[in-house]
């Protein structure tokens, strides 16, 4: 056991996958969790997620030595505010949260000098939500990274390191506004542009009469998936994230418009060059062991019969 009352503030993807690993790895004593809504508690405790559910986030983090703030990012700062009178001696406040800049400078002013704030991303997830969604092997051999404020006491970031490194995940610790960067080329601004090319697709496809459904195996279902994530975490996502997406997004732009001109001017060596340098971060990610090296991400090939 690492901890000995975990408090969870939010019951989605995240919270449920974490409450799953740490119960198959035994890692806390007990497990309260939260939620805004009566209907996700309610569903929550129908699959037993945690060991107790309360109805506030105040009445949650009562005696916890760990509470995880599991809500979409623009609601990091009024949890921290309700929580804050109520957090316990020597407690350590943990976020999930995809941007840690924008989190550090909400939540960390709110909390009391006498718990320790060490913020946190786990980097894995799915396009599913809600406290279903949960699975315990979420976090396995994918990274972690912490990124604790100046004055933690290293006890508190390596405890919380431990039970990460318990529910299989790969722990690294960064400065806030690196990971911000970092993330906003590996995750941020990949959403943006599947929203975008999935928006283009469907006023297309209003036009096609579905063809674009139809023959969406091509490439733009892997597109799909990515922008079926969820709404609010997304919209947050990017108000609190602005300056390093809209950096990428500035050089992404330049560089589409280089290819738009090699196409428009027939430049094949250009667009082989380029091409084939991608290519090489594919290999890249399947020899760190952050993908399958499977054809097609290992799907099942499609039977005859099946639908298209
Ligand atoms: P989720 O499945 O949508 O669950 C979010 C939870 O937060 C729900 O229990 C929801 O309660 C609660 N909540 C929403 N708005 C709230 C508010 N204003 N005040 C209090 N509680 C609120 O979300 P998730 O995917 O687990 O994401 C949680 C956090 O993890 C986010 O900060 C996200 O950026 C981060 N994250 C997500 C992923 C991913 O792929 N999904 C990956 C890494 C990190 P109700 O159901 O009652 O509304």
């Amino acid at each position: 056991m690492i901890y000995e009352r975990v408090a969870l503030i939010g019951l989605g993807l995240i919270a449920g996958s974490m409450a799953h690993a740490m119960r198959r790895e035994g890692l806390a004593g007990e497990i309260v969790g939260t939620a805004r809504s009566a209907e996700t508690r309610a569903i929550a405790a129908e699959i037993a997620l945690c060991d107790r559910f309360v109805e506030t986030a105040a009445e949650a983090v009562d005696g916890a030595d760990l509470v995880v703030l599991a809500v979409p990012v623009g609601a990091m700062e009024a949890v921290a505010k309700e929580i804050a009178p109520h957090l316990a001696e020597g407690a350590t406040v943990t976020d999930v949260g995809s941007v840690k800049r924008d989190v550090v400078a909400k939540v960390g002013p709110h909390l009391p000098d006498h718990v320790h704030f060490v913020p946190g991303h786990p980097l894995a997830g799915t396009e599913h939500s809600g406290p279903r969604s949960g699975f315990a092997e979420l976090f396995d051999n994918r990274y972690l990274i912490l990124t604790p404020v100046e004055g933690t006491p290293p006890e508190a970031t390596l405890r919380l390191r431990s039970l990460w490194e318990s529910c299989g995940a790969l722990v690294e610790e960064m400065d806030a506004e690196r990971h911000d960067l970092v993330l906003a080329v590996t995750s941020h601004t990949p959403h943006l542009i599947a929203y975008t090319m999935v928006g283009v697709a469907d006023d297309l496809g209003r036009i096609t009469d579905s063809e674009v459904i139809k023959y969406s195996a091509a490439g733009f279902r892997d597109f799909t998936r990515i922008a079926a994530s969820d709404p609010t975490m997304w919209r947050d996502v990017f108000l609190s994230n602005k300056d390093a997406t809209l950096e990428i997004l500035g050089r992404f732009t330049e560089e589409l418009f280089a290819l738009q001109r090699a196409i428009r001017t027939g430049d094949g060596d250009h667009l082989h060059d380029y091409f084939t340098r991608t290519r090489g971060i594919r290999r890249g990610i399947i020899e760190a062991g952050q993908d399958t090296d499977a054809p097609n991400f290992g799907r099942a090939p499609a039977k005859k019969g099946d639908k298209d």
